[in-house]
């Protein structure tokens, strides 16, 4: 399978393998030792904040996030409908709340006029906060996903927290890296805007550690008791005291030792990011009615980590599912985006607002090979299957 091109995998070289058997030769190969805190500091002043709390996945720091923020049973959060279900479950179903879907806005992240409009004219905004007007819940937070790198429209979604009331959450799991350039922003990083925001180290992000994630917070307090939730909520170590349920959602050090070399080439495979992002757009937007979908950078307020490329086929004869399945055929590796989550799992039963969007994008979107190590040779091979598929629609 030496022609496979795969959707999006690691990107190790020597550096890795070299911290890796560094962790390994030392011994400390699990939950203790230095390179958690290393890469937690380093994260922080990669993103411009403070401090970093470890974790083993993006889920986890996620399921901490809501934790720190205090969700729980009877309260709503407002989350996306278009985006991977472990944006939402930690958020709601792990810790007793009831998301209220909401769809998407062109830059496939949840739609600010939708939220507003919600909030607006389906709930009530009482001394103590905002209710659901058809349930009578406090809606308490919203959650906001960066989709495939693309920043969400954050000045606009800070305001609507602020005046609603809303804790937000960043999931910018898949938007390390991505920054506001210009305007009231400027130099902040996806996942710092909020109240707390998460990012994930799994094998398909820009970097990854195998597994893990990390969370970050601007309140201190918050990302304090994440920590002391993520480590078994132990208050005396030696005499095994816990003073709540906590978690083991520690990372280990072996994994740390990958993030440190990791987090040294981001800026190396954001690069990257973007010049095979440049090489699709410039053969496959406007080919036969093609499109490659943009990234908030159109304008220059936002430098974006271009994670994943969506080709949309809408302008097209074109099916998503046989796209998909042809270019299988010729060993190259693609994916739809994500089945709506309002449609699975029991979450059928929660409301769902303003859909149209993410059930369109739902329905054409393709996304193509994006791994960090993607040759301009292979990203050409793509193209020209691509092409070869439009011609014959
Ligand atoms: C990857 C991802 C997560 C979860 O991260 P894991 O590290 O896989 O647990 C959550 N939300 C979104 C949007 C993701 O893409």
């Amino acid at each position: 399978m030496s022609n496979f091109i795969p959707l999006s995998v690691p990107n190790f070289g020597p550096q890795e393998a070299a911290r890796a058997a560094q962790a390994i030769t030392s011994g400390w190969v699990s939950t203790s030792g230095a390179r958690v805190g290393e890469f937690e500091q380093a994260l922080a002043a990669y993103v411009g904040m403070p401090c970093a709390v470890a974790a083993n996945a993006g889920s986890s720091a996620l399921h901490l996030a809501a934790l720190a923020a205090g969700l729980g049973p009877g309260q709503e959060v407002l989350v996306p409908t278009l985006t991977f279900i472990a944006a939402v479950n930690p958020l709601t179903r792990y810790v007793g709340a009831q998301p209220v879907f909401i769809g998407c806005d062109d830059s496939l992240c949840i739609d600010p006029d939708a939220v507003e409009d919600f909030c607006a004219n389906r709930c009530t905004l009482k001394a103590d906060g905002l209710y659901n007007q058809k349930t009578g819940a406090r809606v308490s937070a919203l959650g906001v996903v960066h989709v495939f790198g693309n920043m969400a429209d954050m000045p606009r979604l800070l305001d609507i927290a602020r005046r609603y009331r809303l804790v937000l959450i960043e999931d910018a799991t898949e938007a390390l890296g991505t920054k506001y350039l210009t305007g009231p922003l400027a130099g902040k990083y996806a996942g710092t805007m909020g109240d707390i925001g998460c990012y994930s180290f799994n094998g398909n992000k820009i970097i990854t550690t195998g597994a893990g994630g990390m969370l970050v917070s601007n309140h201190a307090d918050w990302a304090a008791h994440a920590k002391h939730l993520s480590t078994q909520a132990k208050a005396d170590v030696l005499q095994f005291l816990h003073d709540e349920v906590g978690y083991n959602y520690r990372m280990t050090n072996v994994q740390a030792s990958l993030g440190l070399a990791q987090l040294e080439r981001l800026e190396e495979f954001i690069r990257v990011k973007l010049a095979r992002y440049e090489q699709y757009r410039a053969a496959l937007d406007g080919y036969k009615g093609l499109r490659i979908l943009p990234f908030r950078d159109e304008d220059g307020s936002v430098r974006s980590n271009h994670w994943f490329y969506s080709l949309d086929l809408r302008g097209t004869g074109l099916r998503r599912d046989e796209v998909i399945a042809a270019l299988q055929a010729q060993d190259i590796q693609t994916r739809p985006i994500w089945a709506l989550i309002h449609e699975q799992a029991d979450y059928p039963q929660n409301e769902a607002y303003a859909l149209d969007k993410a059930l369109a994008y739902r329905q054409n979107i393709v996304n193509l090979p994006c791994s960090t190590n993607l040759t301009e040779a292979d990203c050409a091979r793509v193209i020209a299957a691509v092409q070869a598929l439009a011609d014959r629609a």
